[in-house]
């Protein structure tokens, strides 16, 4: 019986990570030990990696502690032009090898950084707090999902590499199979660090593809450490090349090399359109024409109907806007609420708004801690200071202390549905409330904007749920809970319009968009 399964069927079927909620004893000295350990390791030096080599430059990123900017968590070295070309060289020559590689073979790299992964859990949150200002439930939701994209894509990989059916005909043997496409660009955003950068490279190279990873300065030490994970499970050198720096001086050198097949990118709508632009110009001695996969930014809704539990909606509403400071593209920063319950939702949301404690995420007692970086409490602020204008601030607007970069949760009420802050993305702790007439113009005011990210609807009307599926434009929908928190495998995730290419990372197409296939037909 043993020869007739195939290696898919004899592991175990997927399954989510659980994430920590922290109440057990041991698990909160765990964190506190690794929060130790990783301080400790402040002001260390990460080199890039090209080919497999470590190379050291003279220019280095200072990634910060967004709570007390002071302390460096670690220096980076910033590539520069030559040493991004020198990347895009190494994985050029390893693909040749890594290609060859068997698609289960290629799997197993993933199961084992899972497994390693894992084991550090601990210190991968800790580190997440660190660097980028995540609470101890989000640091370790983000490393919970960095987990399940490794876990769910190896099994990918082992489907992809069985047979796929074509139709029979006579006197042919034909078969279709996926190969990779070739060298790629992965550039991720911060605020997922460890998951979003660990799920776009893990799908690159498990499909045989080879990697330029460009990080993010702001989480570029999560991602140096997961480099040196891939190292250590045995991943060839040059499958994937580690260069952080400049987006402008070295981003848009490798987006337009013409050894670039494809680029997966993660980030805001600019940076992401821009980079499309970039790409569909055709290089000297380009062969192909390159891939783009974008997810971008979002403006997302949560609909509060008439019949809704008036609470729950309270509460999804409080989590999806605040959770992470309002750092995530499936954050809601639009609460449209039919006029017949909305002064009742405002008075409620106040009151909820008023008890999140904002402080030092490394402190498990604060639920909102910094935001990324000074940049961002520049730009949010300036949002902040055009929503008084726009809307009636019913709660927060401040900066909290000097020291980190704290915001008040903020809430502007009576804000109008074409108003700046209800269509620009702000990403940060600030929510417009919007009224609406009734649930169609709730419906037309969800759907007013130029993206299509998340979206949610709290009601109690089946008809009202039905033409929310049909009308309500946005690549992840969600009844009767919060905007956020997709689930690898369960709720595969991305947007449509102006919020990407609607990607679906952690779902069932996601590895296709680093193959291409091939269909092999043979006379018999
Ligand atoms: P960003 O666009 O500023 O940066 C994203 C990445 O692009 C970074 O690694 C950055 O260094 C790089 N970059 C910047 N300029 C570049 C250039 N010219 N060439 C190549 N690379 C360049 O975004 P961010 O601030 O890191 O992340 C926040 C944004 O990401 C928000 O808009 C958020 O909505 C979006 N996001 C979207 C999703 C999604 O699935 N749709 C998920 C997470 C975040």
């Amino acid at each position: 019986m043993e020869a007739m399964t195939t290696t898919l069927e004899r592991i175990a079927p997927f399954k989510n990570e659980a994430i920590k909620n922290f109440t057990d004893p041991a698990d909160e000295a765990a964190m506190r030990a690794a929060l130790a350990r990783v301080k400790d390791r402040f002001g260390e030096r990460y080199p890039l990696v090209i080919g497999g080599a470590k190379v050291d430059t003279e220019k280095t990123i200072r990634s910060l502690n967004p709570a007390n900017p002071a302390e460096v968590v670690g220096l980076i070295a910033s590539a520069s032009k030559a040493q991004a070309l020198d990347a895009i060289e190494a994985a050029t020559a390893a693909f040749e090898q890594w290609k060859r590689v068997p698609m289960p073979e290629r799997a197993q790299y993933l199961f084992k950084a899972a497994a390693l992964l894992r084991e550090r859990r601990f210190e991968y949150d800790a580190l997440l707090t660190l660097e980028v200002g995540k609470s101890w439930p989000e640091a370790d939701g983000d490393t919970a999902e960095s987990i399940d994209f490794l876990e769910f894509y190896a099994r990918e990989a082992l489907r992809y590499s069985e047979p796929h059916p074509v139709v029979p005909i006579d006197g042919e043997r034909n078969e279709m199979i996926y190969i990779p496409l070739g060298v790629g660009a992965v550039i991720p955003p911060w605020n997922f660090a460890g998951a979003i950068m660990i799920g776009m490279t893990a799908a690159s190279i498990v499909t045989g593809n080879t990697v330029v990873l460009k990080p993010s300065s702001d989480s570029a030490v999560i991602a140096a450490w997961f480099v040196d994970l891939l190292a250590e499970v045995g991943l060839p050198a040059g499958v994937v090349n580690f260069v952080p720096g400049s987006g402008s001086e070295i981003g848009d050198l490798i987006v337009s090399h013409p050894k670039i097949r494809y680029i997966s990118f993660t980030g805001s709508k600019e940076v992401g359109l821009h980079i499309n632009e970039l790409a569909a110009k055709t290089a000297p001695g380009q062969k192909w024409i390159k891939r783009v996969v974008a997810e971008m930014g979002g403006k997302d809704s949560i609909v509060v109907a008439a019949d809704a539990d008036i609470d729950a909606a309270v509460e999804g509403v409080a989590v999806s806007a605040f959770g992470f400071q309002g750092q995530k593209c499936s954050a809601c920063s639009r609460a449209i609420v039919d006029q017949s319950i909305y002064d009742e939702f405002v008075e409620k949301l106040k009151a909820r708004v008023a008890k999140i404690k904002v402080g030092d995420p490394a402190d498990p007692s604060n639920y909102m801690g910094p935001v990324v970086n000074q940049g961002a409490l520049d730009s949010i602020g300036a949002y902040i200071e055009t929503g008084k204008r726009e809307g009636r601030l019913i709660h927060g607007g401040n900066r909290i202390g000097e020291t980190g970069y704290f915001l008040e949760p903020t809430v502007i009420a009576d804000v109008a549905p074409d108003a700046r802050i209800a269509q620009e993305e702000i990403f940060g702790p600030v929510l417009a409330v919007i009224k609406a007439k009734n649930f169609d113009d709730a419906m037309e005011i969800a759907n007013n904007t130029e993206f299509g990210l998340t979206g949610s609807l709290y009601t109690t009307d089946e008809q009202k749920i039905e033409r929310a599926r049909e009308d309500f434009f946005v690549g992840n929908l969600y009844f009767n809970r919060k905007s956020t928190g997709a689930f690898v495998g369960a709720h595969p995730f991305g947007g449509f319009n102006m919020s990407g290419t609607d990607s679906k990372a952690g779902g069932r197409d996601y590895l296709l968009l680093f193959m291409q296939a091939k269909t092999i037909s043979r006379k018999v």
